[in-house]
């Protein structure tokens, strides 16, 4: 059996949460459905809540905590990210709260997980890059630009969860009002097809096997757009590294 899985429950401004098994150990990156949607999710990976080690935060927005409340109230998960983000969340223990201060590592048995800064419009923002046994695996949504922190941390890593949110076209003559697009492609904002495209050739240059499109806004994307801009460019540089999309309510292999 494959010992390390990782699959998105939920992705997109409707909520992510991503589940990670490293040999027996399972965390969860973030949890922005409900608990039950996390636990019925589970089940068909042939997993339950109860046997989920941690959940590591990375930023206050909702579509990332929304499940954190019940989580924490009935499963008594143990939760991770910075001060901020944590305090952010209503309605949880204290005693369960782990501060970080980004950049950050927690080790946790033969599971190491290191945090980043990522640039995004939040109290605290970060991303992660969990170690297992020789190989890196990184998780980088809700980026307003790539940038220095983003490229050291990820650079190497086997398989990444990487953004890819809006079509600039699609954001520039849809129908949000402009002071929401103006956010969305600011420098705190989103990132979009075109510079995930070029951050996933140079992901692929850096030795990274797999890729997960993620957060892809529902308005201003398609899973097509997203796909072939990057795939154009993976083509582009002969990189042959296994691309897909994560789906918004569905589970996604990493
Ligand atoms: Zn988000
Ligand atoms: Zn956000």
């Amino acid at each position: 059996m494959n010992t390390v899985s990782i699959y998105t429950l939920a992705s997109g401004s409707s909520g992510n949460c991503t589940w990670a098994r490293f040999g027996s150990f399972e965390i969860l990156i973030d949890a922005g459905i409900s608990r039950r949607e996390i636990g019925r999710k589970l089940s068909l990976l042939g997993s339950d809540l109860s046997r989920i080690s941690a959940i590591f935060v990375t930023h206050e927005h909702s579509d990332h905590i929304k499940g954190i409340p019940m989580l924490a109230k009935y499963d008594k998960i143990p939760i991770y990210g910075a001060r901020l983000s944590l305090h952010a969340i209503k309605g949880v223990d204290d005693s369960l709260l782990h501060f970080m201060h980004h950049p950050d590592t927690v080790t946790l048995g033969d599971l190491t997980v290191s945090s980043f800064v990522t640039p995004h419009d939040a109290l605290a923002s970060c991303g992660y890059v969990m170690a297992y046994r020789g190989e890196r695996y990184g998780y980088a949504t809700d980026l307003g630009r790539p940038t220095d922190h983003l490229v050291d941390a990820l650079a190497g890593c086997k398989a990444v969860i990487l953004e890819a949110n809006y079509d600039s076209a699609m954001l520039k003559y849809g129908s949000y009002p402009y002071p929401l697009k103006q956010r969305i492609r600011g420098p705190l904002g989103h990132l979009d097809n075109e510079v995930a495209a070029k951050f996933a050739a140079f992901l692929g240059k850096s030795g990274t096997e797999r890729i997960l499109l993620a957060h892809l806004s529902e308005e201003n994307n398609t899973p097509e757009k997203a796909f072939c801009a990057v795939s154009e460019v993976l083509q582009k540089e002969e990189l042959s590294l296994s691309l897909a999309v994560a789906a918004r309510h569905e589970i996604s292999k990493l």
